[in-house]
């Protein structure tokens, strides 16, 4: 039997930023729909996907936007920021480079996104233990100097994906009341 749908409190848009290829799009699908794509094609042009998830009695529908092959910094234009309640930093653990290029995206969205975005940083394919190039102390240190939640996640097996999100949710619903 149909339910009448509950009337949504809040739309919060987020934006995900990151390397081409440390996981962006799997952790998006992760959220959204608990899938992993074994065969997914890079994702062209701009896209988001919704999940709508209820965060102290309020029903809050997230729309999580891809940044579809525009992975380069400088690249991404500032339509995809514009109205950005929140932003997922993300970088692949088994890529030093990945981790490298976070502080320039942390700046980026200093700059173009609204000053008060909320930003947490991801670091993706923690299943992947054993090819680790990044160390989780390094990373602790640099997310709290600039003020942000960091967790290691998997896409892949779904470990700390929604609590992540949930994280961010959370803060960008703090400042909305
Ligand atoms: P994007 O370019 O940042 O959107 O990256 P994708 O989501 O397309 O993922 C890039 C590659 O990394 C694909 O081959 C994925 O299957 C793989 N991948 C993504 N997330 C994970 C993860 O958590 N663990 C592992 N082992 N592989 C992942
Ligand atoms: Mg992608």
């Amino acid at each position: 039997d149909k339910m009448i749908p509950d009337k949504i409190d809040y739309v919060f848009k987020v934006v995900v930023i990151g390397d081409s290829a440390v996981g962006k799009s799997q952790i998006l699908s992760r959220f959204t729909k608990n899938e992993f794509c074994f065969d997914s094609k890079s994702t062209i042009g701009v896209e988001f996907q919704t999940r709508t998830v209820t965060i102290n009695s309020k029903i809050i529908k997230a729309q999580i936007w891809d940044t579809a092959g525009q992975e380069r910094y400088r690249a991404v234009t500032s339509a995809y920021y514009r109205g950005a309640l929140g932003a997922v930093v993300v970088y692949d653990i088994t890529k030093r480079q990945s981790f490298d290029h976070v502080a320039r995206g942390v700046e980026e969205l200093r700059a173009h996104a609204d000053s008060s975005i909320r930003i947490i940083l991801i670091g993706n394919k923690s299943d992947l233990v054993d090819m680790r190039a990044v160390s989780a102390e390094d990373v602790v240190e640099f997310a709290e100097d600039q003020g942000l939640f960091f967790s290691e996640a998997s896409a892949l097996n779904g470990d700390n994906v929604d609590t992540a999100f949930f994280r961010l949710l959370q803060e960008i619903y703090a400042l909305s009341k």
